[in-house]
């Protein structure tokens, strides 16, 4: 989904869109970088000087219960954000904490979990573990 269709869609249900919101927005969905509220601010600060981190985290708030983003949280680092909601996989980088995602299809394990468990399956989790290419080449 593009910025101007998700913005449609939360105008019709009453979500106000300031321009630095939407600056969020077009930010998060043409980065592939992952990036913390941290990064998000000053990047949009860069075109907004005016803008708050406050405004960073509530919007990021309520893009996340629109299901218009995904927050991966890593304990008590900051967490880091994706502008596409669909669950994909990702692969981080040990030494220089970079995100990357995956393309590969989900494997099917929530029916089996469920049967062993009982649980009823609301999504699930996998991370790969690794040294990116760039920290790997410095190693040399
Ligand atoms: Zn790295
Ligand atoms: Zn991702």
């Amino acid at each position: 989904m593009d910025a101007i269709e998700i913005l449609k869609q939360l105008k019709n249900k009453g979500v106000r869109f300031t321009p630095q919101r939407q600056a969020i927005l077009e930010f998060l969905l043409e980065t592939k970088s992952h990036p913390t509220a941290d990064e998000i601010y000053h990047h949009v600060k860069a075109k907004f000087p005016g803008v708050s981190l406050g405004t960073i985290y509530n919007t990021l708030n309520m893009l996340k219960e629109h299901g218009h983003l995904l927050e991966l949280s890593y304990g008590d680092m900051s967490s880091r954000f994706d502008g596409n909601p669909i669950n994909h996989y990702h692969i981080v980088c040990s030494t220089c904490g970079k995100v990357a995602d995956l393309h590969r299809t989900l494997i099917d394990l929530d029916q089996e979990v469920m049967e062993e468990s009982g649980f009823q399956i609301l999504g699930h989790r996998m991370e790969f573990y690794g040294i990116c290419p760039d920290c790997t080449k410095s190693m040399h």
